[in-house]
């Protein structure tokens, strides 16, 4: 789950590192008021959406003024003025995709007089299984592009879970990012508290791009981009407090509230499995055909009828979705329970597209009754190779 930088900047407040004062706004009424609060003689208006490179964006329709989704302003009334004119438009990232994200809220901030932009991040190392930091010089770009272009401009070590966070750590940054004087003092006391909130947090990534210094000489975080582990949120009620719904796919979100497996992705083909290795086969072949699945969708092993409709509904509601695979194995899964939730989903929401049914194991042959009884316009398929070529051929022709 991630959050906005505005909370993950009151988070990090409460650790003791240093960020900017700053008010949210969520409406456009409470903008004067929110800059009124802070000292000038410069403040930074904010986008908040879950995605980066909102300076750089570009806002959709409308009239957002000109600039990105990070502006500059030199008055309470101009800072005002960005807000709204911000609020409720589409801002267009290299993050958001074509769509872009509709921005629902507004940081304020007292501006910062920066020297240099520098890069912090902090992460789950898979290879590791430790948590990693990530340094460079480079700050307020892209790492993707530093990576790709200059690596050596980038240091990333591990920690040990072992002895835990050493001001050693601390040092080997501010010497990679060419820190000196008081400012190594600064990284090594940042370092050790971004571990503890990583740590303390269940965060699964911390990042801060970019980490600046001012023209004062200090270590400021300018931006903050932080995301959770969802397994962890049971025990996490702050963090799972400062979930924007707004912010997740729609279908995702439902997904998640009936306690089904599923991933949105661009393809044409709605795919719903039981088991997440027959769900990664199915896509393979929907591929192998020549086709593209429109997502991922596991509805597991002991789905009720109610868990098999909503599946059915959330793949429908997808206007991307051109043609529907249902490919059940039924061990745990019943066939039959399968067959009754696809026929009560048809019937509340309707089949616009073409569907192709495998069923295969327990009870079914009741599974394959309950369809042909309820005269649905289904197209049968004996095993997996022959539905996927059947659900391509019925959407490509
Ligand atoms: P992002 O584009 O979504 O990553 O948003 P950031 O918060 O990283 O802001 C983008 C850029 O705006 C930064 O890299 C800075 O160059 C600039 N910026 C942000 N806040 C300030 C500020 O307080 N003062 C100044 N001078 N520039 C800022
Ligand atoms: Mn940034």
């Amino acid at each position: 789950m991630n959050i906005h930088e505005y909370q993950a900047k009151g988070l990090l407040r409460g650790y003791g590192v240093p960020v900017a004062e700053g008010r949210a706004v969520l409406r456009a009424e409470e903008a004067k008021t929110a800059a009124g609060a802070l000292e000038g003689p410069v403040w930074v208006v904010k986008a908040q959406i879950h995605a980066g490179g909102r300076g750089k964006g570009t806002f959709k329709e409308g009239s957002a003024g000109s600039g990105g989704g990070v502006r500059i302003a030199k008055s309470v009334e101009e800072a005002a003025e960005q807000a709204q004119a911000m609020l409720g438009r589409t801002l267009v990232t290299h993050q958001t995709g074509p769509a872009g994200k509709a921005v629902g809220r507004i940081y304020i901030e007292e501006g910062a007089e920066i020297d240099r932009e520098l890069y912090l991040a902090l992460l789950v190392d898979r290879v590791t299984s430790r948590v990693s930091f990530v340094c460079s010089t480079e700050g307020g770009v892209d790492i993707e592009e530093v990576a790709a272009s200059t690596p050596e401009k980038i240091l990333s070590f591990s920690v040990d879970p072992a002895t835990g966070i050493q001001p050693f750590h601390g040092r080997r940054v501010a010497f990679a990012l060419g820190l000196s004087g008081k400012q190594v003092k600064q990284c090594v006391d940042l370092v050790g508290k971004l571990y503890k909130l990583f740590m303390e947090r269940d965060a699964e990534m911390v990042e801060i791009n970019p980490l600046i210094v001012t023209k004062g000489g200090d270590l400021r975080c300018l931006d903050a981009k932080m995301g959770f582990d969802s397994n962890a949120l049971y025990r996490q009620p702050d963090i799972l407090a400062l979930r924007d719904e707004s912010e997740e796919d729609p279908k995702e979100l439902a997904a998640s509230k009936f306690d089904l497996n599923y991933i949105a992705l661009d393809g044409e083909i709605g795919c719903m499995v039981n088991g997440a290795g027959l769900a990664m086969a199915t896509m393979d072949i929907i591929k192998l055909n020549g086709a593209e699945p429109a997502n991922f969708l596991d509805v597991g092993g002991g789905a009720t009828k109610d868990k098999v409709t909503e599946a059915f509904k959330i793949i429908t509601s997808d206007p991307n979705v051109k043609g529907i695979l249902v490919n059940i194995f039924g061990g745990i899964m019943r066939c039959d329970v399968i067959a009754e939730g696809v026929v009560s989903a048809v019937r509340e929401v309707g089949l616009q597209v073409p569907l192709v049914v495998r069923l295969e194991g327990t009870n079914v042959e009741q599974g394959k009754e309950i369809i042909n009884a309820s005269g649905l316009d289904v197209i049968a398929a004996d095993d997996l190779g022959d539905a996927a070529a059947k659900i391509v051929k019925a959407v490509k022709g």
